[in-house]
């Protein structure tokens, strides 16, 4: 098999005009960040916040105007597309209208003068992978979205790349397909043991395919993690805000030991955990995820019911705590207590639910 390559960005900016102003801006601004070899990495954020600009630099489509990328201990920024070791799926598909699925998975390893029956070889491999074996005399305007991509992806595969880019390939898809096949993708992904990088602006994506996501905000890396870390512990309101549903809660601290804090939130005293360095006085923005507090009759801090509604899976509360409405996330609510608008109750939730910003 062939040695995994890793990817480093070493302090990459990329600079364009800006066609109304005609000011220059930076798309990309001094990013520098590791993806490990034989990892699974997605480039998520809102849209024009650079993730494709960098994607393409890494590809080779655009070149950097400042910083050095490496694949594994090679720099590459001066080499062409195809002189790079990597292979692009897009979002368009790209492929060769007039020829059947054979020929278009088979067509980079003719340029690459890869003899017939070699070509012959890894072409029903790869079609065995991708699950379109016996579909090779197929022409391409004769499939399904999701056929089509799995031939683009056969035909990023076949030329074995260290590295595959992907750029929104699942947004041209339903719903169903999209989160059908980006497991396919993840599969194949591992089975191949390929570094992989991959953009998105769907959060559930991401989550769901990565084993880091890179979350990016106007040109600049807010947060790089496992999408444990970024859930549990965003970096910014940012990033607590674009990943999942959050509540911001505001205070100060009036106590803390080594872990474990207490802050005042409107009046009421409020445990928390955190992970740097505190302290007493001074005010705090806290993460609370809807899903991560109950109502109950007992414990926890005094709040008001303001909308109690049923959405099937969970109850839906807004109740309010001082100033602050805080959102809810009832799993399974079935068999438990429901509280009505109006109704004086308690919040609970752990400390080590809340995060500190
Ligand atoms: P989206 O999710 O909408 O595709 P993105 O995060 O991928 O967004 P980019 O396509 O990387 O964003 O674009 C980053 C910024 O650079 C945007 O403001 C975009 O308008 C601008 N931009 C991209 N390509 C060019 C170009 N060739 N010339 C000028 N500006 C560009």
């Amino acid at each position: 098999m062939k040695e995994k390559k890793g990817i480093k960005l070493d302090h990459i900016s990329k600079i364009y005009k800006d066609p109304k102003t005609g000011k220059d801006f930076y798309a990309v601004k001094d990013t520098s960040l590791e993806i490990e070899p034989g990892s699974f990495v997605t480039l998520l954020g809102p849209s024009g916040c650079g993730k494709t600009t960098t994607l393409r630099m890494i590809a080779g489509f655009e070149s950097p105007d400042e910083g050095e990328i490496y694949l594994g201990n090679e720099a590459i920024n001066e080499l062409t597309p195809n002189k790079r070791d990597t292979a692009m799926v897009f979002q368009s598909y790209a492929l060769l209208p007039h020829y059947n699925i054979f020929d278009n998975v088979a067509y980079g390893l003719k340029l690459r003068k890869v003899p017939k029956d070699e070509i012959q070889e890894r072409v029903t491999k790869i079609l065995k992978l991708v699950e379109l074996s016996g579909m090779e005399a197929r022409m391409t305007n004769q499939l399904s979205g999701g056929q089509q991509q799995r031939v683009a992806l056969a035909r990023a595969l076949v030329i074995e790349p260290s590295v595959l880019l992907f750029d929104e390939p699942l947004s041209n898809l339903d719903a169903k397909l999209r989160v059908s096949m980006r497991t396919e993708i993840r599969r194949i992904q591992q089975e191949v043991g390929i570094t992989a990088v991959y953009v998105t602006h769907d959060q559930s994506e991401a989550m769901a395919i990565s084993d880091k996501i890179i979350i990016m905000n106007k040109g600049v890396v807010a947060q790089m993690g496992t999408p444990h870390e970024i859930y549990y512990h965003p970096n910014s309101e940012f990033v607590a805000d674009f990943i999942g549903e959050a509540n911001f809660l505001k205070g100060k601290m009036i106590e803390h030991d080594d872990k474990v804090a207490m802050i005042e939130v409107d009046g009421v005293p409020v445990k928390v955990t955190y992970d740097k360095g505190m302290k007493d006085g001074k005010e705090y923005t806290v993460v609370l995820r809807p899903e991560a507090a109950t109502l109950s009759t007992r414990g926890g801090v005094p709040c008001t019911v303001e909308l109690s509604r049923f959405m099937g899976s969970y109850q839906n509360y807004h109740v309010r705590l001082g100033n602050t409405l805080v959102k809810l996330e009832e799993h399974n609510p079935k068999n438990k207590r429901i509280f009505e608008v109006g109704e004086k109750c308690r919040l609970v939730f752990e400390p080590e639910s809340v995060h500190v910003l």
